[in-house]
């Protein structure tokens, strides 16, 4: 496939898990990918890997500095950024009433406001040029909630709400913003679960089990596409059935 020939793309932590199954996708299609991640060997690793032009840049995408200095990079190097995924995710699980402000602050930062520094500093070139995707991963669990994961639940459901106003924004500039929200997907990030609940949640999930990042990947690689021009502000949950 070539649908996104001559387009670039950046892909916030994208070294590994789903960011690098996206950052495949995307290069996949034609795409010149700019691999993001806090370290430069890893993004520059997972960038040969998929190869067909990818670049690794380095950045803390939650420092506006950063932000503004990569996005910068990339631009210098690739040429104007026509589709912006913002995937960098983390999670500092706990209840409530064990929940540290550090650890709130933390996953507020990457989940949430590192998109809204990424969308400020991308959005403007395609809003001249008035063409443009965003992509944001989401959860379903910024959906439907998660003992555990109040900051991370918050964040991702502040991330649904970022993507449906600045849908809103940016739409009379034909720049669309969407999410994807996955239920559990087989990554560094579930690879903690135990046996036990892995079993209890592949029980919960229609189709029977956990995803694979490239289930994640190739609805993003359609969100950035040609097929997608008459879609904006939606949240496309990508859980196996889990949620319906
Ligand atoms: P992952 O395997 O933990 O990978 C996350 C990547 O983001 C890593 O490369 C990490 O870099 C990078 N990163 C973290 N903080 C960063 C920052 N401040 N600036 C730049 N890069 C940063 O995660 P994943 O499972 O692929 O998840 C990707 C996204 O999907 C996340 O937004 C996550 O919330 C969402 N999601 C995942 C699941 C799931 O089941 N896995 C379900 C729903 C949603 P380092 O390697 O240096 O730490």
């Amino acid at each position: 496939m070539s649908g996104l020939q001559g387009k670039v793309a950046m892909v916030t932590g994208g070294a590994r898990g789903i960011g690098k199954a996206i950052a495949a996708a995307l290069a996949a299609d034609g795409a010149k990918v700019a691999v993001v991640d806090l370290d430069l060997a890893n993004a520059e690793a997972t960038a040969t890997e998929v190869g067909g032009g990818a670049r690794g840049f380095a950045a803390n995408v939650a420092q506006a500095a950063d932000v503004d200095a990569v996005v910068g990079a990339i631009e210098r190097d690739l040429g104007p950024i026509d589709i912006l995924v913002n995937n960098a995710g983390i999670t500092r699980d706990s209840l409530l009433m064990r929940l540290s402000e550090a650890d709130w602050d933390a996953v507020l930062n990457v989940n949430l406001k590192a998109a809204f520094l990424t969308m400020k500093a991308v959005t403007r070139g395609m809003m001249k040029r008035r063409s443009g995707r965003v992509i944001n991963i989401a959860s379903v669990v910024g959906v439907v909630g998660n003992r555990g994961q109040a900051n991370y639940s918050a964040s991702k459901a502040g991330l649904i709400g970022l993507t449906k106003t600045i849908a809103k924004e940016l739409a009379s500039r034909n720049v669309l913003v969407n999410a994807v929200a996955p239920g559990f997907i087989e990554t560094d990030m579930t690879a903690a679960l135990s046996p036990e609940a892995r079993q209890a949640l592949s029980a919960q999930i229609a189709l029977g089990r956990l995803g694979a990042p490239a289930d994640i990947a190739s609805v993003v690689a359609f969100l950035a596409s040609e097929g997608a021009s008459y879609i904006t502000g939606q949240v496309i949950v990508v859980d196996g059935g889990m949620v319906m």
